[in-house]
């Protein structure tokens, strides 16, 4: 990993070193917009037919009601460790369960804001490379809690047709209604649109590959209507580490992502004291010793070091990056939280390593990258719930605001507006 010092190098070259790995999303768009199309026209036959293509999987059922499907036999030390993960997943996202927001603005003049569920959902557990049962965990979970009456879970099948019977046992648990054997943009399409099988759904979420992306992203700007959690790209962490933070728990946390993809980035935020070539010797010890070695040393070499002064320039440093994960190793953690205005999510303390957030914590993994959490908050109870505004008015609430609104329409040129007013405040006799 390349490193810098803070203190010789200006913002804008920190920003370059930072850099994320390009995504050409151009060229994916034009591979996927067929596939999308086709799926359109042709519904299942056309979703099977790219099963085989890229899965080489021949599928009978495309969806199927999960109630249809047999229930999956795990070791029991599996299902428990699932089961605590459920659990977790489950007492944060219910605490997540808001009151109405009630506000009388004037004497007469009753505001709420109410919520309810997105009322069809598609979540995208992707299975491409590797199975991710904690992904189906961590979308299911809260679309069951938000009370949405359909839940379809996309999940490229394996080539005897089958799916995980980890994200079988994981759906299950959490409430899906229906499983879509597909993967891809195929599966994003056929959610989108609505097959014979497959219901249309309303908001589709997950993280998947540059096709997945891509095809949410097409969809969301077409006339299929639907909305998407967030534009994804690779994972990616940050590190703020002090002089006494062990150097084999930096380098673990570093290869914990950069074993996602050799897209991965991974950035050490070094604070004074800290003896970077030390963490960097370990981070190669530990990198020989990984099964995904060869994907780690890719996402290595866009990675880097950032040496930082003080406690204030490695925050700005890493709100200027805004990281999916932010791993505070300090011994002063908490005493960050104020100045930290951009990260997916942050994990607090020498005890707190990235991958409790990925799967058991309680805390949703699918969160913002490529900058994005500067603007976009990760999956959460929220993204399942829409907020419904609501007003009521008494005679005398009319009588206290409506001038203003007559006034205001009148300025506007709206008369009819000014009219629904005045009529009922018996002051316009026209
Ligand atoms: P995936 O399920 O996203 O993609 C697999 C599908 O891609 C296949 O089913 C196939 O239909 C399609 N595909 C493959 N080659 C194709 C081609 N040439 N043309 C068209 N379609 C093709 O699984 P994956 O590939 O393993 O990717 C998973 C991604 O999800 C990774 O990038 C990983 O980092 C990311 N991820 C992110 C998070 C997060 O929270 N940010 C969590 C888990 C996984």
């Amino acid at each position: 990993m390349q490193t810098v010092d803070a203190s010789q190098v200006s913002t804008a070259e920190i920003k370059e070193l930072t850099a994320r790995p390009r995504v050409d999303f151009s060229s994916v768009l034009g591979l996927v917009e067929p596939i999308v199309e086709e799926v359109r026209q042709r519904g299942d036959e056309a979703v099977r037919e790219f099963t085989k293509k890229f899965d080489r999987a021949d599928t009978d059922a495309v969806c199927v009601p999960l109630q249809d499907m047999p229930a999956p036999q795990l070791e029991p030390d599996v299902s428990q460790a699932f089961d605590v993960a459920f659990n977790n997943i489950s007492a944060f996202h219910k605490g997540q369960q808001g009151d109405i927001l009630e506000v009388e603005t004037m004497p007469g003049v009753r505001c709420r804001r109410i919520t309810r569920p997105v009322g069809a959902v598609g979540l995208y557990v992707p299975g491409g490379t590797a199975i991710l049962p904690s992904s189906a965990l961590m979308l299911a979970v809260p679309a069951g809690i938000a009370g949405c009456s359909t839940i379809v879970m996309a999940t490229p099948p394996r080539p005897d047709g089958s799916i995980s019977p980890e994200v079988l046992y994981c759906a299950r648990k959490a409430g899906v209604t229906h499983i879509l054997l597909a993967g891809g943009a195929q599966a994003v399409a056929a959610m989108a649109w609505g097959t014979a099988t497959c219901p249309k759904v309303d908001k589709i979420l997950g993280p998947g590959n540059q096709y997945v992306t891509a095809a949410k992203m097409l969809l969301q700007n077409s006339e299929a209507m639907i909305s998407i959690d967030m534009p994804a790209g690779p994972s990616e962490v940050m590190v703020i580490a002090d002089a006494e933070a062990p150097h084999a728990h930096i380098a673990a946390d570093l290869l914990s992502q950069a074993e996602h993809g050799p897209d991965s980035q991974v950035v050490l935020v070094a604070l004074p004291g800290c003896d970077v070539d030390g963490i960097q010797a370990e981070v190669q010890r530990q990198t020989e010793q990984l099964p995904r070695g060869n994907t780690v040393m890719q996402a290595l070499s866009h990675s880097a070091v950032v040496l930082a002064r003080s406690r204030q320039e490695a925050a700005s440093i890493s709100n200027l990056y805004a990281p999916e994960h932010l791993i505070v190793n300090t011994a002063d953690a908490e005493d960050w939280l104020p100045l930290l205005q951009n990260a997916g999510s942050i994990f607090l303390g020498r005890w707190t390593p990235e991958s409790v957030g990925d799967y058991a914590s309680g805390t949703n993994h699918v969160l913002p990258t490529y900058g994005y959490a500067r603007m976009y908050s990760g999956v959460s109870l929220d993204s399942f719930q829409k907020k419904i505004t609501v007003q009521c008015l008494t005679q005398e609430g009319l009588q206290n605001v409506g001038p203003a609104v007559a006034k205001m329409a009148a300025v506007e040129g709206l008369d009819a507006h000014r009219r629904a007013v005045t009529l009922r405040l018996g002051i316009d006799k026209s």
